[in-house]
């Protein structure tokens, strides 16, 4: 789902937490237009692998930070998304332009490129993510995190959306930023099970 919604390509790479020390995530080899349950591995918060056919991804470090630091996080996303991507090559903060995005705003950024392929950069990553539903890595990514596996996939939608809407309006003016009031009012009504759901059944539906 995160291959066809143009979240992933063939890298990025996506995690459940399914114990205290175990998560699950696509091992990093495989072709993520065709993922298969063979392609998912077991590894610990220390991303030593557990149970699977193949290894995890090399930036598997960057979800298991995360699940250190956060304990109310139960999925991840990391992509190397192309929206975002381009606001922070050339130091353009994410500004909510649009509702759905809105709901990730402000989204801090890692000021560095470089791969979250040690403990020590996934650490810095998740002190950057802090209490927050995403986090841009410059020139690099972005990650979003979720109580759930919905979350995490909807949020990383709504997050590329608002960056590619944010994109294309400023080649056109400056775009509108919604307000303090707005963003509040965007919280109140958009943050719930059932539009996350919808928007999850809305990729889903593409599956089939
Ligand atoms: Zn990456």
């Amino acid at each position: 789902m995160l291959e066809r919604a143009g979240i992933i390509d063939y890298n990025g790479h996506c995690s459940v937490r399914v114990g205290d020390n175990r998560i699950l995530i696509n091992i990093g080899s495989c072709p993520r237009s065709q993922l298969t349950s063979d392609d998912i591995c077991a590894i610990d918060l220390d991303g030593q692998l557990i149970d699977g056919k193949g290894n995890p991804p090399l930036e598997c470090h960057l979800h298991c930070a995360i699940y250190r630091a956060r304990t109310d996080v139960k999925a991840v996303v990391h992509a190397h998304t192309k929206w975002t991507t381009f606001l922070t090559m050339v130091g353009r903060s994410y500004q909510p332009v649009y509702a759905q995005g809105s709901l990730l705003y402000p989204v801090p950024v890692l000021d560095s490129p470089n791969s979250i392929n040690t403990r020590a950069m996934a650490d810095r990553l998740a002190a950057t993510l802090g209490d927050r539903p995403a986090v841009l890595m410059k020139s690099h990514g972005a990650a979003t995190v979720g109580a759930n596996l919905v979350e995490a996939f909807v949020l990383a939608n709504y997050l590329e959306e608002n960056a590619y809407r944010q994109y294309m309006a400023t080649q056109i003016g400056q775009p509108y930023v919604f307000s303090e009031e707005e963003l509040a009012l965007c919280r109140e009504k958009l943050w719930t099970a059932s539009l996350f759901q919808r928007t999850w059944d809305h990729f889903r539906a593409k599956l089939i």
